[in-house]
């Protein structure tokens, strides 16, 4: 097929123009960059060979190759991996078929349009831009690279400037070959970095790309003088040259080695290398069983959560090794779903090789060490929130919502989710500066204090005010402050801790038993039982908007607020669905008024005026519009409450 060109689709343009005018100083990372490409294309065809031996030619010895030419100022990277072909090439490097890399965009977008300290380094850490890194330190990059299985080659080439050219071309090995015509500054003795160079090529491939599991291969062009036979170096001898190639990489697995001989960099190393990753780990854990089950497993918990932790296209879960050989990557069911930010991976020789992965992913022998794993996990989290607050708090920043929809999603699934997290949940609270755990906010419990309550609101200055906290403020009673949507779900999910049930605030009765509640009950029923009729009307005259209408206990200062029912969705939940377009799940909301505040009054007289009126309905509509506006939801038709409002204001 001729020469063909291409335009880059947009996307692929901009973060072109990004990499060539370098958002990111630390050039040498290309390196690893294109490696561990390399890597991974000798992963996939290593491992679709298991199935398909011809895929490999005869040619079973997978490695990467290093071909620094100082002369023509280029730098080849070759690997023997699967390769692509025509199409495969425009799909994969050409467009940006990832929604991962347009999401780094828009993020990068919105970061400076909004001044956001957030710094390059941190954005490509979360989405990693993979290829496209060559153009950092290259003007012109070359692929060659053929099918495995397949006759025909084909060349990609551009200069990053918006389009690129596929032809057709002859590669006798299967795999692909890389080359960066390299920028000015990137060769030539004079250049503080010279990627021509071995010995600095040598030194990147031992920095980032150590544990690569197979061999990066370099020629190194030795210079000796020649020696007599006693083997001392004679002199005035004009010295010779060879080629010596050497492998640069160690390749033994890190995970394979001696905890205690590991140093902490090497596994943070480790890690930014395995799993595409580019900020150091939060937490590290290295361990070993052997009983049923034998196995190695290496897990990390990032330190920041990546972009799209909670969208579909996530893909959980960690890599597996059988005998130090790689099998699969993300494989799902290891790990409970609430545990996907975990990275890691399991070695284990009593994993087959040769299984499908839907096979692999369903034997006992992963299901045994999948249930050890997590209790690792869990044991760790729970040791961070004892001996290391600080950490633990950052964790739970990142990851602390994971652990909120396993709790809700334990309500569909059944089993001991619940009691395994509970203890890991940590909330805003009303008492204290700092985070909460459920524990604590029980040990700080009265005696006589029957049940932990909770409010929900955006932040804790706007649950602060609500109408619903002034008589809980009043008595000095801790309330837990929940500011995340998932939050309601997961405390509804858990429904008590210790024995003691969760009332929000705004539902139903607050339940104090305390001697002063008590008659305040009891006096607000006889208010109530006076007052039986004007709250008849007043419903009457909200029709369908309110279930019912009551006397309120817990107003101090507020003339009105809105509680939902016992049962069913609370009003935040509603909103909740509603966001989510699931309209149908409506609370049963209950209009308070408080019968201490000198509005009740002019109510009792509106209504016994005349209780047919015009104005007493349109009291009713605004205090109803004042409850909803608080708990921060719009009317449904706001000019009507504004004229209301200015016309009561004109009188
Ligand atoms: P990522 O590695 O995260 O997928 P990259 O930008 O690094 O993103 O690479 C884009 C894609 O190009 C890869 O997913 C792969 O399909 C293809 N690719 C890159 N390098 C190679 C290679 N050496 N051999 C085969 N395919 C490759
Ligand atoms: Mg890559």
């Amino acid at each position: 097929m001729a020469k063909e060109m291409h335009e880059f689709q947009a996307e692929t343009k901009q973060l072109l123009d990004l990499m060539v005018h370098s958002i990111y100083t630390n050039h040498e990372i290309f390196l690893r960059e294109l490696i561990s490409n390399a890597s991974d294309a000798i992963d996939k065809l290593h491992f679709e060979s298991l199935t398909n031996r011809d895929l490999l030619e005869g040619d079973e010895d997978f490695e990467i190759y290093l071909v620094p030419d100082a002369e023509s100022h280029t730098l080849t990277i070759s690997d023997n991996g699967i390769g692509m072909d025509r199409q495969e090439v425009i799909d994969n490097i050409g467009t940006i078929a990832k929604s991962g890399t347009k999401a780094f965009l828009d993020k990068l977008k919105e970061a400076k349009a909004s001044n956001a300290a957030i710094t390059d380094k941190e954005m490509i850490g979360q989405f990693g831009v993979g290829f496209y890194s060559a153009f950092m330190v290259a003007e012109k990059v070359v692929i060659t690279t053929r099918k495995a299985g397949e006759k025909q080659a084909v060349r990609w080439e551009s200069v990053g400037d918006g389009s690129f050219s596929v032809e057709d071309c002859d590669k006798e090995k299967r795999g692909t070959s890389i080359t960066l015509y390299l920028s000015q500054e990137f060769y030539g003795d004079k250049a503080e970095e010279n990627f021509t160079e071995t010995y600095k090529l040598e030194n990147l491939v031992k920095k980032y790309s150590d544990y690569v599991r197979y061999p990066i291969k370099m020629n190194f062009v030795i210079e000796e003088t020649p020696k007599d036979k006693d083997g001392k170096p004679i002199e005035g001898a004009e010295k010779t040259k060879r080629n010596e190639l050497r492998t640069l990489n160690s390749m033994q697995p890190l995970w394979t080695r001696d905890k205690k001989d590991i140093k902490p960099e090497e596994y943070n190393e480790f890690y930014k290398n395995q799993f595409h990753e580019w900020e150091d780990p939060l937490e590290v854990f290295h361990t070993k069983a052997e009983g049923t089950v034998e196995y190695t497993a290496l897990m990390y918990i990032p330190s920041k959560a990546p972009f799209n932790l909670y969208h579909t296209d996530f893909e959980a879960g960690m890599q597996l090794y059988s005998r130090h050989v790689f099998i699969m990557d993300k494989c799902k069911d290891l790990l409970p779903d609430y545990l996907r930010f975990v990275k890691g991976l399991v070695d284990s020789p009593d994993l087959s090789l040769n299984i499908s992965r839907e096979l692999l992913q369903q034997s006992r022998e992963l299901k045994v060490i999948g249930k050890n794993l997590e209790k690792t996990v869990l044991k760790t989290l729970e040791r961070l929130l004892k001996n290391d607050r600080a950490k633990y708090e950052k964790f739970w920043a990142e990851f602390g919502k994971s652990l909120k929809i396993g709790i809700y999603n334990s309500m569909y699934t059944g089993g001991d989710t619940k009691d395994k997290l509970k203890d890991l949940l940590l909330f805003v609270t009303s008492k204290e500066e700092k985070l909460t755990s459920l524990k604590e906010y029980a040990e700080r419990m009265p005696e006589n204090q029957k049940k932990i309550y909770y409010a929900t609101g955006r932040d804790k200055s706007i649950i602060e005010k609500l109408p619903q906290m002034e008589l809980l403020k009043e008595k000095g009673i801790e309330v837990l402050y929940l500011t995340d949507q998932v939050d309601e779900f997961a405390i509804e999910a858990l429904h008590e801790y210790d024995g003691k049930p969760f009332h929000s605030i705004s539902r139903g009765d607050l339940e104090l038993d305390d001697a002063e509640s008590q008659e305040v009950k009891k006096e607000t029923e006889d208010i109530a039982k006076k007052n039986d009729d004007l709250m008849k009307d007043i419903k009457t005259a909200l029709g369908e908007k309110v279930a019912d209408v009551k006397v309120s206990t817990r107003l101090k200062s507020s003339a009105v607020c809105l509680v939902a029912d016992e049962q069913g969705p609370s009003l935040s939940m509603e909103q909740t669905f509603a966001d989510m377009d699931n309209p149908m799940f409506k609370a049963k909301r209950i209009l308070e008024i408080n019968p201490h505040h000198d509005l009740f009054n002019r109510l009792q007289s509106l209504h016994e005026a005349d209780k047919d009126s015009q104005n007493f309905k349109d009291y009713c509509d605004l205090l109803y519009t004042q409850a909803l506006l608080i708990e921060g939801i719009l009317p449904e038709n706001p000019v009507d409450f504004a004229n209301k409002v200015a016309k009561l204001m004109a009188k």
